[in-house]
């Protein structure tokens, strides 16, 4: 069988963003106008396509990683759900493992935010190439020119800017095209879904010429040839702008801006339209290296159908309709629906049962998925996230992903011998979906306690133990496991004296702060030097 789709016309992208900058109304509306989703719904009623979870329609956030495939213009687009939530930064690192390009939406009125910058970091540390989105342009106190220079100053970017407003808050109506220099104007019968374009309005024509140089003199950059005859002045065609544009994306030279009202419907179109002309397919990024098992060898495995398959396990959920799910990446060669895969990881073969591809609302079974594919498998029982999945006779083992040390924990008690029967299964199985929960016993009380990435994070823990294992627990206070808000390096030596009495209450307790790279914040160790440390003991802020 032979690819529908060639693999220069395939992007997988993520969509990020801090949480309610409209991530989801975004992701929706793309949905819509590729034709996969029915009806557009509004996020805070609960119908967001890509909102599967319960908990996530009542919450309004997106916490899960689900890919879904769909279509603009004869490329395949796999929209791989990042989480906006700090609670869920590995979520985020976990999908931007997998994923060739992102599109980064912002509130045009709040700007870059803590949680943007966050997750704009993580994308530099992946080396994921990026467009930006400035949503919300119809938000009393819209402002994108704040937006583009927050970008500069907070995220330390060189913004492309693509669009200019036309009207702001509710006099929002369109924007003018630097590429075309020409105007969109937005048709009120539609409710914004269809415009039409026009000459730039009189009072923008200034605006729009400045920032038209500065794009093409961004633009030219990437091209030598373009760049001298732009310096003799001729201006470059519309294709070769495209082309130089694309480069340096790729080459994350620069950041193309884009701007418009997801919720509105304004400027979804156009982003889509950025998607497939400057985000890089699987091809136009480094192929992926892996290395031999049992040693440090290095691996490269070629982005081809003809290389050995090799893929990797990026997330673990249930469907409510197949089951267990493991969502794959692949990165060479063609996997084949019902074979027996390897996985390097675990040491196991394994058998796929069902393969799907997850489209807005319907699940479509397919036979093989082939290089630069994102996939759903059933039927895996061994796998969890991060693992190599490969050929069993050419194996390799992928980058296995880090795990930070979770900061909050609480404990949880079934309320009888039968919850506790179903809390051991409902914690195994949410342990294998997610390696950023972790989950131990206290060996002084026998209490389980779960630990987690943040209040948010254990709560919905808690309530899929609740709701979907129906487990019936009490539940303890979070405690701090340990808290990293530190600004300098440090190494504390101190006496710490237990609360309650009796002997050996003393601990002799070393706190040292490592930073690890500039501005990737610090490494955290606590020798305990002598003597015990206290349950209670919470490591202070520095
Ligand atoms: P997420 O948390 O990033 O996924 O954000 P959502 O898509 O859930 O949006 C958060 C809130 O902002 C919701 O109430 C949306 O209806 C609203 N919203 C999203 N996009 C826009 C927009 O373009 N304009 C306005 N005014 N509101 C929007």
């Amino acid at each position: 069988m032979a690819r529908t789709t060639p693999i220069e016309r395939y992007r997988n992208i993520g969509i990020m963003a801090h949480i309610d900058a409209g991530k989801t109304t975004t992701t929706e509306r793309v949905l819509y106008y590729t034709g996969k989703s029915y009806k557009i719904g509004e996020v805070h009623e609960g119908t967001a396509t890509m909102d599967w979870m319960e908990q996530e329609q009542e919450r309004g956030i997106t916490i899960t990683s689900a890919a879904t495939t769909c279509f603009w213009k004869d490329h395949r687009i796999n929209i791989i759900d990042t989480p906006g939530h700090v609670d869920f930064t590995i979520e985020v690192e976990r999908s931007l493992r997998v994923l060739d390009g992102a599109c980064a939406v912002f509130d045009s009125v709040a700007g870059v935010e803590p949680q943007s910058e966050t997750v704009w970091r993580q994308a530099d540390k992946y080396n994921v190439p990026r467009i930006c989105f400035v949503n919300k342009m119809d938000r009393i106190g819209a402002n994108f020119f704040r937006c583009v220079d927050m970008m500069v100053d907070r995220l330390g970017t060189r913004p492309m800017v693509m669009q200019l407003p036309i009207g702001a808050e509710s006099d929002f109506v369109g924007m003018v095209d630097l590429v075309k220099m020409q105007a969109v104007i937005w048709k009120d019968e539609s409710l914004g879904a269809e415009f039409y374009y026009t000459d730039i309005p009189a009072d923008l024509a200034d605006q729009a010429a400045d920032y038209r140089a500065k794009l093409v003199e961004m633009a030219v950059e990437m091209d030598d040839a373009l760049m001298e005859s732009y310096l003799e002045g001729t201006e470059p065609t519309e294709e070769q702008l495209h082309a130089c544009i694309r480069k340096g994306v790729i080459t994350s030279s620069f950041v193309p801006v884009f701007l418009g009202s997801a919720f509105k419907n304004k400027g979804v179109q156009p982003l889509l339209d950025a998607v497939v002309t400057y985000l890089p397919s699987p091809l136009d990024v480094k192929a992926v290296v892996g290395r031999k098992v049992d040693s440090e060898e290095e691996d490269t495995r070629a982005t081809s159908d003809e290389a050995p398959m090799s893929g990797l396990a990026f997330k673990i959920m249930n469907d409510p309709f197949v089951g267990s799910l493991t969502f794959v990446r692949l990165y060479s060669g063609v996997m084949e629906g019902g074979s027996y895969i390897l996985n390097t990881v675990k040491n196991k073969r394994e058998r796929i049962g069902r393969m799907l591809q997850m489209h807005a609302n319907s699940r479509e079974d397919i036979k093989e998925a082939r290089a630069g594919d994102i996939v759903a498998l059933a039927g895996l029982k061994d796998t969890t996230t991060g693992d190599t999945l490969c050929d069993p006779n050419a194996p390799i083992v992928l980058e296995r992903m880090e795990f930070p040390e979770p900061v909050i924990e609480i404990a949880v008690e079934p309320k009888s011998k039968a919850d506790q029967e179903k809390m051991s299964e409902a914690l195994q199985r949410l342990a294998k979906e997610d390696p950023s929960f972790r989950v131990s016993v206290d060996h002084e009380s026998g209490q389980t306690i779960i630990k987690g990435m943040g209040e948010l994070h254990l709560e919905i823990i808690v309530d899929r133990m609740k709701r979907e294992f129906k487990v019936d627990a009490n539940i303890g206070a979070p405690q701090v496991a340990y808290r990293e808000t530190i600004s300098k390096k440090a190494e504390i030596d101190y006496t710490h004296k237990k609360q309650s009495g009796g002997s050996g209450q003393y601990a002799r307790i070393k706190l040292v702060f490592e930073p690890q790279e500039a501005g990737q914040g610090f490494t955290f160790e606590n020798k305990i030097v002598g003597g015990s440390v206290p349950k209670e003991y919470v490591p202070g802020v520095v």
